[in-house]
């Protein structure tokens, strides 16, 4: 898919400020420092829609683009932040869980992975409870281009055979780079075959 347009919408903090769900969305999700608006802005081909975040964990809101004037690309604050208080980690629980509940246009969450560091409890607590909803996920390996060829192969083999802990079948997993742009092509594939099906739906 070739992206000839990629524009803000709006910031919502609760999912009845979110835009009207007349498009196809996919929502991208992790934890802080993952390089998930680095790699929306390589998805998109813009190197500064999605803010990279100076302050993890300060903006607690959903971000909603509208790409190709055809869907929407959101990206949902993070979790797994270390210093960031009770109440406003029970606020964000609040809003994803409303929102990856209710959103009736989602068609799928990219929930993104750092393919340096081992698998982290709080990426596959959310990728199961997700899952198990029946909400399609995929798996997105970031920052590939950091580990070499023999490491890189070990670190997908990890996550993989930890995802199979709890997993009977594995979900799509993406090797991915921001640097590179390798799996971005993927990613749009991917959104592409599901526009067709919103549409056909
Ligand atoms: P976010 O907090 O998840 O939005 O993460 P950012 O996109 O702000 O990225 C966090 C840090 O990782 C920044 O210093 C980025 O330059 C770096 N980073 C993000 N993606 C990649 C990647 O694919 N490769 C490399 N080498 N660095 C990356």
């Amino acid at each position: 898919m070739k992206i000839s347009s990629a524009e803000f919408v709006k910031s919502s903090s609760k999912l009845a400020e979110c835009p009207p769900a007349d498009k196809p969305e996919y929502a991208f999700i992790g934890r802080s420092n993952v390089g998930k608006s680095s790699l929306i802005n390589a998805i998109v081909g813009r190197k500064d829609l999605a803010k990279t975040s100076g302050q993890p964990g300060k903006t607690q809101l959903i971000n909603h683009f509208v790409i190709n004037k055809s869907w929407c690309l959101v990206d949902l604050p993070g979790y797994g932040y270390a210093k960031v208080s009770q109440t406003s980690r029970k606020q964000w629980q609040g809003m994803i869980d409303q929102y990856l509940n209710k959103r009736e246009s989602l068609m799928a969450v990219f929930v993104l992975v750092d393919g340096r560091i081992e698998p982290q409890k709080s990426d596959l607590d959310f990728i199961t409870k997700w899952a198990s909803t029946g909400l399609p996920i995929i798996v997105v390996m970031t920052k590939t281009d950091k580990l070499s060829g023999p490491k890189l192969e070990a670190a997908i083999e990890t996550y993989k055979k930890t995802l199979l802990e709890t997993w009977e079948e594995l979900p799509p997993f993406f090797i991915t780079s921001a640097v590179s742009h390798l799996g971005t092509d993927l990613i749009l594939n991917q959104i592409e075959e599901w526009n067709g099906a919103f549409e056909a739906q």
